[in-house]
């Protein structure tokens, strides 16, 4: 059974794995995050769930206290959004479709730096759904701006506001995170406080020596793949 508790726990949400075009393996990431204190990650690569279900059997091995969350960064016809899931699940690629679908199969719904065009936010197609479940409103990866209007946008439609990394290296986890407000170390109580809002964005951004290694990392990536 669940430990029971009442406690406040710091969550990145977002970040990337060897399975899309982050740096780290699920394990390293799982060693960095509890280096930076966080009790939940989400692996969240680029149209595969993938890296977070192999961080998930990975840990189930080693039993620490760490949450990690099913996670999946779509790519939509509209931009790109984040699901948090149970199980990984089809992810269908009009954004209409996709955010039906993840509701029925109980998935949260979060559009990821919803302002940052470069980065393929969906931007004001955020107006034409009520049902978000949260919105990343904080992006450590994202420019000032786009973040600041994601705050905005979040505020004035009501709803909890997520703060993530959006780590391709390592070094990024937890940069930027989320206080969440659990009753249970467990999937269903990242759900439940963030469902009910009980969510505390602390924004943040990398120092300056970090950017310009994730820039390395990024032309590594591009020689790489010629
Ligand atoms: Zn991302």
């Amino acid at each position: 059974m669940p430990q029971v508790i009442d406690m406040h726990v710091k969550a990145d949400m977002h970040i990337h794995s060897t399975y899309s075009d982050g740096r780290a393996s699920p394990r390293e990431i799982l060693i960095y995050a509890q280096y930076k204190g966080l009790a939940v990650i989400s692996i969240t690569d680029h149209d595969t769930f993938l890296g977070s279900v192999v961080a998930q059997r990975y840990l189930r091995s080693i039993q620490e206290d760490l949450v990690v969350i099913i996670g999946n960064e779509v790519r939509t016809d509209e931009g790109d959004i984040l699901l948090y899931c149970y199980e990984p699940i089809d992810t269908p690629r009009t954004l209409e479709d996709l955010v039906d679908y993840a509701h029925s199969n109980n998935c949260l719904v979060v559009p990821a730096h919803p302002f940052d065009l470069f980065r393929l936010g969906i931007g004001t197609a955020i107006y034409e759904f009520k049902e978000w479940d949260a919105i990343e409103a904080w992006n450590a990866s994202a420019n000032k701006g786009a973040n600041r209007k994601a705050v905005e946008v979040a505020k004035e439609m009501g709803l909890p506001m997520l703060a993530n990394s959006d780590a391709h290296i390592p070094e990024y986890i937890g940069t930027a995170y989320t206080v969440l407000e659990i009753d249970e170390l467990s999937v269903d109580g990242v759900f439940k406080a963030i469902k009910r809002g009980l969510v505390k964005p602390h924004y943040g951004y990398p120092p300056f020596n970090l950017v310009a290694k994730r820039f390395l990392w990024s032309i590594e990536r591009a020689l790489r793949n010629h």
